[in-house]
């Protein structure tokens, strides 16, 4: 598949917390057939614990069954069915690694979970999902919206925990947000005008304009950071929030795969 720094990082990160990795880079014709039977011998090695198919994958290759191919025990993605159902069910299982993340980072900072009003905006399968899955898990009231979503601002407004993986560069802004809610960006967009990043940074651009200028892009989340920053308690930046974690978790869930797999009870 095509090289890229996704999975540069996780194998970096590996490194650094001394697990093992093989990184198979497949030529972009492979075919699915070339594919299922890469992750059947990769399930049926002793030797791997976890296993990560990076996505997304090359057009024509039916993606659902490439997820649903990997063994749920090694499904440190959290992908699986069978795993998304245990999520579900509230059973132990692997989670997908941003909302993971997000978690921990609510926890690390001592932010209240239980009993608060979280809005989750998005609901895909990695994020949206499995995010409002946890949180109802940690005893949130839990509201998830989405594109067909009437008055947004007003559903968002009301929110303690305000989580956004939309994918819409800064569309959040100051209207949707209730005074001193925590903001969590989970959105990763490209900006590679000069004018969208006026328009997003205000005053704030020139650092960002020069990154552009080096670049050809500047990363920008889902939350417009200048308005949000007016009414917000606490926001997760972009980049260095939300992303970081992301990996991390991968590790820690590729722990527990190890451990549960090598597990007698
Ligand atoms: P996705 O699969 O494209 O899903 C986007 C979701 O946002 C959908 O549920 C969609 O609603 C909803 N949405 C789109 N436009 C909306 C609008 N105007 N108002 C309300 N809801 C809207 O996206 P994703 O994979 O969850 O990713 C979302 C963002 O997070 C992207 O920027 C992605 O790059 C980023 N991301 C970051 C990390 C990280 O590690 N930091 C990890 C994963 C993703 P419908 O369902 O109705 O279409």
């Amino acid at each position: 598949m095509k090289p890229g720094s996704r999975w540069r990082n996780k194998i970096r990160a590996c490194e650094e917390v001394g697990i093992r990795s093989e990184h198979h880079a497949l030529p972009e014709s492979t075919t699915s057939d070339e594919l299922l039977s890469l992750i059947q011998s990769l399930n049926s090695r002793e030797d791997i614990d976890g296993i990560l198919v990076q996505l997304p994958l090359p057009k024509g290759i039916d993606e659902t069954r490439i997820i649903e191919a990997v063994s749920p025990e090694k499904d440190v993605d959290g992908f699986h069915p069978v795993n998304v159902g245990k999520l579900a069910m509230g059973r132990q299982s692997f989670v997908p690694c941003t909302p993971a993340g997000i978690i921990e980072l609510l926890d690390y900072h001592s932010i209240g979970i239980r009993g608060a009003a979280a809005c989750v905006v998005g609901r895909s399968q990695i994020v949206g999902r499995p995010m409002a899955q946890l949180l109802l898990q940690r005893d949130a009231t839990v509201t998830i919206c989405h594109s067909r979503t009437r008055d947004l601002a007003a559903v968002t407004r009301e929110a303690d925990l305000l989580i956004v993986a939309i994918g819409r560069a800064g569309m959040i802004g100051k209207e949707h947000i209730k005074p001193g809610a925590t903001v969590i960006d989970v959105g990763m967009n490209k900006l590679t005008e000069a004018a969208e990043v006026q328009a997003l940074f205000g005053s704030d651009a020139e650092s960002r304009l020069s990154v552009l200028t080096k670049r050809g892009y500047t990363l920008v989340g889902d939350v417009n950071p200048f308005e949000a920053d007016q009414v917000a308690g606490k926001r997760t930046p972009v980049p260095g929030g939300v992303g970081l974690l992301t990996v991390a978790m991968l590790m820690k869930n590729t722990l527990m795969a190890a451990k549960l797999r090598r597990c007698t009870d």
